[in-house]
Order: structure tokens, then C-alpha cells, then sequence
């Protein structure tokens, strides 16, 4: 990336290195220590001051796209220059990023329902207990900066900072991987719960304060005052911090939710959301329900009043017995085959054991990040366990296809791959995929 010169991008003023790149990556796409958002403020700052552009590279071409600084008050944050699809008078010499960039634009109509950062998931930070305490309004919390402004000016297409503490819930819980059949585990949405329940005691909000304690999974809690959840949530007021906006969570099992509000099964009231519901982006919206939904709540503009939510973000799950984590109808499809696959050769082979995972953030390989849709892990008497892959290939953009395609390689890496399509999954011919899958799986057992 460089520093180029507003309105006339050809003139270089300054280069940025590449710990200034990543550092705006990383803050831009949510995946930044403080470390990181301390240099991404700089470096805004700076390129303000020079009254410049920072010009991206992400791109393999002679136009490179470009980012604006923008300053409100205390708050700095980059402002991404790309023309309308539609603009009949579009700049060429404004490309979007790439798709693997975090700040890539949609143009999709929606563009605050998704979220663009999936397949490219930083790796989870395994060694903090905190979780991050949550803007509540992104675009009200510009005059509330004082303590950290970079942050604060979070824009809506970024990926979901609650999506990012949902997924730390679910992979700490384990509920992203079925287990050998032959640990008869119990699958019930109460025991699904009580096991993010104890996950969330382990991520802290506050010092004092863990997320299982500002946390509640019962739908009516949110217009019971009484309830135990609101009463904590009235405890922890004088611990919160002066800069820091109190906040509360809901995870709730979902049927369905729409662009500003989530129905959760555990009630039949509707709970409207005050900014957007988000969810990742695959495939038809259509067939994406039901939902394990995160929100969480603030106290009205005052911080007085009765709680009100503020933001979402919807994870469609397997059913709500197993709420194992999917992010579309077809990868739903592809789960409901693992699973019969799963059963078929426990029936076949009982000693054989199959473990279902649903990898949440990125996997590590020697040349580079990936996130494979599914894993299988098989583990066979003695014989060395098998790490498998499984890739669900719906019938995407061309675009992601292609971002899809680089991370081929790197999954190569890590395991064997099998790939599955929606034409793989039509009734016609489903059993016979199912019966390829099985004989690839001991295949791949049996040469191990
Ligand atoms: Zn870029």
C-alpha cells in the first residue's frame, strides 16, 4: 500500500511498509490487537494530515483501489473509494478490492446483512479470556471516543465483532463438532445451552464480570425486568468503566429472523433490533433458517431505560437439537449427508470413529490460512487417525469461486479433499453420492 496523492492516485507521496498494511487489514477487518489499531490510527492520521489517499494492492492490476481518510470529530476511519455498479459515469481507475481483502465492497443490496470475512477467518486467539465489549450504536459511539476512536468508528459492512465472539462461544463449547456416534452424546437444545453456558463463564467482559453472567438464552427475559438476567445486568452498572457503554447479551435459538428484528423460539414476541441482523453470506436467504442468534443490549440513548437490543448477528445452525453451525441451506444439506455417513458406517464398521467438525476460523498451513467447510476425523483401532475434507460447492459468483479456488491448495495441506455440489445432493442422485462418499472414506482409512 502507499500514500498517493487526493484526486491524482498516479502521484506517489509516501510508501506505507507492511506492518502498516497489515495493521489496516487487521483493524479494518475486525482481526486487530491493540497493537494493531494503534498503528492503523497513525497511519490514518498521517495520511490525513498529507491530505492524501492510501491506494491499496491488493490487486493484480494497473488501478489499485482507493481509501480516503475521513475524520468526525475525534474519531478517524477510511472511507472506500469504489463507483457505483450502476454509475453509468464509473471510474475505471476505482476497482474494488479483492474478495479476500477486508475491504472489499459489496454490491450486494443488502450490503449490511453479510459478512464478507468468512472464508478468511483470522485463526481464533485462543490465549484471551476477554471478549471485546461491544460498541453499541456504530455511528453514535463517533463522540464517544475519547479512550479509542479508531475502534469506535466501526462501519457496518465490517465483519460482525459479535459474529466473532459467537463463533469463540461455539468452537470454546464444542458445539461445531459431532461427535463419534459411539460417545453417545445426547443431542437436546437445553444441553446444547447449558454447554455455551459454560463456555461463555470462561470469556470475560469485564474484570468482574464474566459473559455467562450478562448473558441470557430465554426469550422473555428481554421484557421482564425482574428476570435474574435484567437484575445482573443492573448489578454490573457501577463496574463498567467511564468511555465504556454497558451492555447485555441474548443468545437465542432462532426460527427465523429479518433485517431488523429475531424471532426466537422461546417466545412468540418478535424482538426488533435497532441497527441490522447480520448473518454471513451464502447462498439463498431462503433456505438459511433456523438461527442461533447473538444480540446484544443497551439502555436507551440515557443508559436509564429499559433494555433495548442494538445488534444481531444470526448464525444458521444444523436444527436446533444440535445447533451445529452452517452458513447456508446447501452446507445444511451437506451436514444432513456427513451425518448419514457418519451413522452408516457406524452401523458397517463400529470400532470406526467419526468425529464431525465445522471449522469456525481459519486452519493453519505452510503456505498460507484456510477454512475448509468440513472435517472429518476418523480414528480406526490402532491405525493412525485421518484428518478428511469436505467442500460444499454451491452455486456461488464466479467471484467467490474464485477466492475459493486459492485456498484449494492450502486445504491440500491439511487433508484429502471431497467435494460435494447441489447436483451431487438432488434426489436423483444423492444415494449414489453418499455411497462415493463412503467408499472415499475407507479409502482414504484404509491407505492411511
Ligand atoms: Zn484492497
Amino acid at each position: 500500500m502507499r500514500i498517493v496523492v487526493r484526486n491524482s492516485p498516479a502521484h506517489v507521496l509516501a510508501d506505507l511498509d507492511d506492518g502498516d498494511a497489515f495493521a489496516l487489514r487487521a483493524w479494518y477487518g475486525n482481526a486487530s490487537s491493540g497493537d494493531d489499531e494503534a498503528i492503523a490510527l497513525s497511519v490514518i492520521r498521517r495520511v490525513k494530515v498529507m491530505n492524501g489517499w492510501i491506494e491499496c494492492d491488493c490487486l493484480e492490476a494497473q488501478h489499485q483501489p482507493l481509501l480516503a481518510p475521513i475524520q468526525q470529530e475525534r474519531t478517524f476511519t477510511l472511507r472506500r473509494l469504489t463507483p457505483k455498479d450502476n454509475d453509468p459515469g464509473r471510474h475505471e481507475e476505482r476497482p474494488n478490492h479483492a474478495l479476500a481483502c477486508p475491504f472489499h465492497v459489496d454490491k450486494d443490496a443488502s450490503p449490511a446483512l453479510i459478512d464478507r470475512g468468512y472464508h478468511l477467518r483470522p485463526p481464533p486467539k485462543s490465549d484471551r479470556s476477554y471478549i471485546d465489549a461491544l460498541p453499541a450504536i456504530p455511528d453514535r459511539l463517533a463522540d464517544v471516543s475519547g479512550q479509542d476512536p479508531a475502534r469506535s468508528s466501526e462501519r457496518n459492512d465490517r465483519p460482525s465483532r459479535l459474529g466473532g465472539v459467537l463463533w469463540r462461544m461455539l468452537d470454546r463449547a464444542g458445539t461445531n463438532v459431532i461427535p463419534p456416534l459411539q460417545d453417545g452424546v445426547d443431542f437436546t437444545l437445553a444441553n446444547q445451552l447449558s454447554r455455551l453456558r459454560s463456555a461463555s463463564r470462561e470469556l470475560r467482559v469485564l474484570r468482574t464480570w464474566t459473559l455467562n453472567a450478562l448473558l441470557s438464552t430465554w426469550g422473555p427475559d428481554y421484557w421482564n425486568p425482574e428476570s435474574r438476567w435484567q437484575q445482573l445486568l443492573a448489578t454490573s452498572r457501577g463496574d463498567w468503566p467511564v468511555g465504556l457503554r454497558r451492555t447485555g447479551f441474548m443468545l437465542l435459538f432462532s426460527t427465523s429472523v429479518s433485517t431488523q428484528s429475531v424471532m426466537p423460539a422461546s417466545t412468540s414476541r418478535t424482538i426488533d433490533i435497532l441497527s441490522k441482523v447480520r448473518q454471513p453470506l451464502r447462498g439463498d436467504p431462503a433456505t438459511r433458517r433456523p438461527f442461533l442468534t447473538l444480540l446484544n443490549v443497551d439502555f436507551q440513548d440515557d443508559d436509564e431505560g429499559p433494555v433495548r437490543a442494538v445488534q444481531a448477528y444470526a448464525q444458521p445452525v444444523y436444527n436446533g437439537d444440535t445447533l451445529f453451525p452452517v452458513e447456508s441451506g446447501f452446507e445444511r444439506d451437506v451436514s444432513h449427508l456427513l451425518l448419514w455417513l457418519q451413522q452408516s458406517l457406524f452401523d458397517a464398521a463400529p470400532e470406526l470413529r467419526i468425529s464431525i467438525i465445522k471449522p469456525l476460523f481459519a486452519m493453519e498451513t505452510p503456505i498460507g490460512l484456510c477454512r475448509p467447510d468440513f472435517v472429518l476425523e476418523t480414528a480406526y483401532r490402532d491405525q493412525q487417525p485421518r484428518r478428511l475434507l469436505v467442500e460444499a460447492f454451491a452455486m456461488e459468483t464466479e467471484e467467490y469461486r474464485n477466492a475459493k479456488e486459492k485456498t484449494i491448495p492450502r486445504m491440500k495441506h491439511l487433508g484429502p479433499i471431497f467435494a460435494v455440489s447441489p447436483e451431487d445432493l438432488t434426489e436423483a442422485n444423492s444415494e449414489r453420492t453418499g455411497r462415493r462418499l463412503q467408499a472415499w472414506v475407507v479409502d482414504k482409512i484404509g491407505n492411511g
